[in-house]
Formats: structure tokens, C-alpha cells, sequence
């Protein structure tokens, strides 16, 4: 059986490979943006390895966490500049460290020392980088100076409220003025984007629509947040489904929300690597996916296989009247069609 498997899987490898040149449209002709995640320099190789869009999520803790001490502002400067150099003409989205919670830093002390009963929804990620200078401040200005002459897309972790957002795009404008004093190259725009990953960010998201150009869903975090359900608790894993009504609906609810602006959204949790759970996304109109880059290959296979029309239909109707089970509804429709879904 394993034999097999491996085989098969040896097989398709070799069919993603070819497709790393092939632009994905779905067979509607509807072009799926499908970018890849990454959080070191040895991940940039998988840029053009899996023909991916661009990189939708770079995490900028992961030079923290690897590092024995807090990392100096040329250092921040030079990874990113490496970062732009290696994508070329693709776009790189840079998420601004999101440490606290589960990813401690020996050299920081978060919450005063102080243990916290929550980590997830803790003293981390822009609660942390808004009080410390030596984080946000420091990280804007190595951005700035990194993306001289380039398009900088920044987007901030973890925002519940406006007022947030607000906050740490000045922190940005403040650098980029410091900066234009100092008669530096800077970069032809900055691009600011939040991430959605509490909740509560959806019920105000058309107070910071207009000054957003992008949204990208993080529905790891998010889900643990809407079904109180920590997201490192193997126990919990089987028991709340990415393909629940409940969190489709949501994301559709916010993907409707934004219908009227001039703001891209995409997904950037796991859930958009996998293939079923990408079938049902683009299901409910979302068009940019940003994944980890094995998953690259295989969704831009399904892409090519679907007709978004066919399955809009299909998810509108069970998210109006939720069968039992939709991920079984969903698997038996690919199944239907000749999709394969793992
Ligand atoms: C998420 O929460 O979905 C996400 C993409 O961010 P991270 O996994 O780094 O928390
Ligand atoms: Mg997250």
C-alpha cells in the first residue's frame, strides 16, 4: 500500500512540477492569485521552485526566534532587502512581528515576566510591537529603508481594533517622514494591510476599508478564536472543522462586508493549502490564496479543474441549509467531477 502511495504521490509531484510555469485560471477563466508563505531567506528558493504568485505572508518573527539575541536594525534591513532581491518583480508581503503567546523570546520579557493564562490571546503580536519601540519602530524603519524603490507591503497581526491599525501605520508615516528628511530613497508606496484573525475586526472593518489596500485572513488564529478552541491542543483538532458552516459563513460575511472597496483579501492560514478547504473558499469569492509552498503545486491543479460559477452555486445552497456533514457534501461533489482532494 505504501508502495503505492508513494508512487502515486512520486507521479503528481512530477505533474505539479510542470504546472510551475502555468498560470492558474479556473476553468471559468478567472485568475486565482496563489502565493506562497515563508519566514526565512532559505524559504525564497520555493518562489520560483513552485512557480508561486509571490509570498503573501512573510513572517518577520522567524528571524527573531532563530536569533540568540534581539536582532539589530541593519540585520532586520539586510534580510528584507535579500528578501525583495531573490522575489524580483514578485510582491513579498511583510507581516510585522507577531511573537509573544506561544513564540517567546528568551531576551524579551513579555507581560513584566509576569505568566500569563492565555498566551494566544495574551500580551503578543501588535499589542507587544505598539508599546516597545524597540520593535515597531525600529522594524518600520528597517522595512522602509529595505524596500528603497520598491512597492512595501506591510501588514500588521493580530489588530481587534481600529484604533490599532491606525497606530501602527503612523508609526510607518513617521519613519518614512524621518527618512525623507534624511534625504533617503524611499519606497514608491507603502501598501497597508491588517490581518483578520479576531473576530471582533469584522464587525468594524468598514471604518479602516478605505485606508486598506489588503486583508488577508488568518483562519488559524481566527478559528481558534471563534470556536474557543486552542489551536495547539491535539485533543481539539479533529473536533472543529475548517469546512464548518460556521466559519464559511463568516468569511463570507467579511468578504461581502468588503464587496464595495478597493481592498484585496486573502486567505493566509493553512486551511487554503488544503485542497477541499480551498475548493470551498473560492466557493464563497475569495481569489487570492497565500499557502505553505508544498501546497503550491497541488491548488493550482484544482484551480485549473473548477468553474467557479458551478461551485458558488453549491456553497450557497448549503450555507443557506448546512447538510449534516459539508465536508462529506463537498468531498462527494469533487468526487462527482473527477476532483481529487488529497
Ligand atoms: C494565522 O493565524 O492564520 C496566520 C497565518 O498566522 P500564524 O499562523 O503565524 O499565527
Ligand atoms: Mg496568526
Amino acid at each position: 500500500a505504501f508502495e503505492a502511495r508513494f508512487a502515486k504521490s512520486k507521479g503528481r509531484q512530477a505533474a505539479y512540477a510542470a504546472l510551475r510555469e502555468v498560470e492558474p485560471f479556473t476553468r471559468c477563466g478567472t485568475r486565482i492569485t496563489v502565493m506562497m508563505n515563508a519566514g526565512l531567506r532559505d524559504d525564497m528558493p520555493n518562489l520560483s521552485l513552485t512557480g508561486a504568485d509571490g509570498v503573501g505572508l512573510f513572517r518577520t518573527e522567524f528571524q527573531f526566534l532563530v536569533s540568540a539575541t534581539l536582532p539589530a536594525r541593519e540585520r532586520q534591513t539586510r534580510l528584507y532587502r535579500d528578501v525583495l532581491d531573490s522575489a524580483g518583480d514578485k510582491p513579498v508581503v511583510f507581516r510585522t512581528v507577531d511573537i509573544g503567546g506561544d513564540k517567546v523570546l528568551p531576551y524579551l520579557r513579555h507581560n513584566d515576566g509576569e505568566d500569563e493564562e492565555n498566551p494566544a490571546m495574551g500580551w503578543r503580536a501588535l499589542r507587544v510591537a505598539l508599546e516597545r519601540d524597540g520593535l515597531l519602530k525600529v522594524q518600520a524603519r528597517a522595512l522602509i529603508e529595505a524596500a528603497a524603490g520598491r512597492t512595501l507591503n506591510v501588514m500588521f497581526p493580530m489588530v481587534s481594533e481600529p484604533w490599532e491599525f491606525d497606530a501602527a501605520c503612523a508609526v510607518f508615516e513617521g519613519q518614512r517622514k524621518f527618512l525623507k528628511g534624511q534625504k533617503k530613497l524611499l519606497p514608491e508606496a507603502i501598501r497597508y494591510g491588517a490581518m483578520l484573525e479576531v473576530p471582533a475586526l469584522a464587525e468594524q472593518l468598514d471604518l479602516i476599508a478605505p485606508k486598506l489596500s489588503f486583508l488577508s485572513i488568518g483562519t488559524n488564529d481566527l478559528t481558534q478564536f471563534l470556536f474557543a478552541a486552542d489551536r495547539a491542543n491535539p485533543k481539539l483538532a479533529e473536533r472543529y472543522d475548517w469546512l464548518s458552516p460556521a466559519i464559511l459563513r463568516f468569511l463570507r460575511r467579511v468578504q461581502l462586508s468588503l464587496a464595495g472597496h478597493q481592498v484585496d483579501i486573502t486567505v493566509c492560514g493553512e486551511m487554503g493549502g488544503r485542497r477541499l478547504e480551498a475548493l470551498a473558499l473560492m466557493g464563497i469569492g475569495i481569489e487570492r490564496l497565500s499557502i505553505t509552498p508544498a501546497s503550491v503545486g497541488p491548488i493550482k491543479e484544482l484551480v485549473r479543474k473548477i468553474d467557479l460559477k458551478e461551485i458558488g452555486a453549491a456553497m450557497n445552497q448549503w450555507l443557506s441549509a448546512p447538510p449534516p456533514n459539508l465536508r462529506e457534501a463537498l468531498a462527494a461533489w469533487a468526487l462527482e467531477r473527477g476532483i481529487e482532494i488529497d
